[in-house]
């Protein structure tokens, strides 16, 4: 089978045309600049090719078209016809209460994506423009909605109702959702694969946005997560946990609306806001730290510490640890970071090794022989698990 995965933002929309048995990609790439002019990057692995073009996108619609387009042509193309694609996967943000699971999508599935918009306004909007698309230009092939929070819908009361007065949760369904939820899956499916079965786990997703997720038995307990992916730990740019009070400081001292300081915890924030503005990027800030700044230092302490944090009280909520993993750029990168974060966790039974900790962006176990807690750095695939679903969603 071939399936055709999108992942769609407000201005951009990622492809990947895929095998979902084998994994091979076709091809993949990016619409940038919707709405503003447009430019596509499209790379075919097999065939070695990379092109960029500029191309006219006022909406996602001409962006899905110049896709289809570049995938049959005879020269940058991977396929004769259109007809060689047998669905399209979406990445869809918020699934809210009603999506445990992925869904072939219909007028229901719609009409529940759009019911979840208040409470994922700044993705979903995006991503049905990307589902909308898809079904005015492939008006016949089967669509499938693959949801980030699905995968956290496990977790008990407990771990996700928020200590408010309840009226918020059972009229308004404020609670944890999670996020990073298809990539938590799928490290969940390959911890399974590689070392058994009724672990207790713990993923660090960690990227520009970072979540862990405390995995029992390939279900989710706990994610750092919550109504949206602004809280757990900081961020390349949003700031993580923090007492609320914060904002209605800066709210009155600062004369800003709510919106303008939820603009500021979400983009000039986390390593970025703390480092003083160096970087939101982890190579920078290491870069940076090595010079002497301190700022840039202060900032990967932090960072390191609130990991370390998660990973003590994940180990705590599921009684023990078997397996820790490292996912997403930094945590398949970031050879100093992963040290960092598991340096004094060695009365957890976590013992890196530090030979072995030097890859970046492989599949490797790392921790030492003697360590009781496997390490493994595994990288994420979340287009994989996309493409999955809606192969078996579509058959
Ligand atoms: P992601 O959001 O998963 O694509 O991760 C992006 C982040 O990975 C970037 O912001 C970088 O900070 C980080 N990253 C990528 N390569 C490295 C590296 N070699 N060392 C440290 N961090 C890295």
């Amino acid at each position: 089978m071939k399936i055709l995965v999108i992942n769609a933002g407000s201005s951009s929309l990622k492809y990947q045309l895929m095998d979902p048995d084998s994994g091979d990609v076709f091809a993949k790439g990016l619409c940038e600049r919707i709405g503003i002019d447009g430019r596509l990057t499209h790379k075919a692995p097999a065939k070695d090719i990379k092109v960029v073009s500029e191309i006219p996108m006022p909406t996602h619609a001409e962006a899905i078209t110049a896709v289809l387009d570049i995938l049959v042509d005879p020269v940058n193309g991977v396929v004769s016809s259109v007809d060689e694609i047998d669905a399209v996967g979406h990445r869809v943000v918020h699934g809210g209460m009603k999506f445990a699971e992925s869904c072939l999508i219909d007028e229901a599935c719609l009409e529940a994506v759009r019911a979840c918009i208040p409470l994922g306004p700044l993705h979903n909007p995006a991503n049905l423009l990307g589902i909308e698309a898809c079904q005015k230009i492939l008006p016949n092939k089967p669509q499938v909605a693959v949801f980030d929070t699905a995968y956290h819908m496990t977790m008990p009361p407990k771990a996700y109702r928020y200590a408010i007065p309840d009226e918020y949760y059972e009229k308004d369904s404020l609670r944890r959702y999670g996020f990073h939820g298809t990539s938590h899956r799928y490290i969940a499916k390959r911890v399974e694969a590689l070392e058994g079965k009724g672990l207790k786990v713990i993923n660090c997703h960690l990227g520009n946005g970072s979540s862990l997720a405390a995995i029992l038995d390939g279900k989710c307990q706990d994610t750092s997560m919550g109504l949206s992916p602004l809280c757990g730990v900081p961020m390349g740019t949003r700031v993580g946990d923090i007492d609320t009070t914060v904002a209605q400081y800066i709210c009155k001292n600062y004369n800003k609306s709510m919106d303008e300081v939820m603009t500021i915890l979400n983009k000039k924030s986390g390593v970025f806001g703390l480092s003083g503005g160096v970087s939101s990027d982890f190579r920078d800030l290491e870069a940076a730290a090595a010079q002497g700044n301190e700022k840039a230092q202060l900032a990967l302490d932090k960072f390191a510490y609130e990991v370390k944090k998660y990973i003590g009280a994940y180990a705590a909520a599921l009684g023990g640890l078997d397996v820790l993993v490292f996912t997403a750029g930094v945590g398949e990168n970031g050879v100093l970071m992963r040290s960092m974060i598991c340096e004094g966790l060695e009365f957890l039974g976590v013992k890196l090794d530090q030979e072995k900790n030097k890859l970046r962006g492989d599949e490797r176990i790392i921790s030492a022989a003697d360590s009781k807690v496997k390490i493994w750095v595994i990288p994420t695939n979340e287009e994989l698990m996309i493409a999955q679903d809606t192969a078996a969603l579509a058959k």
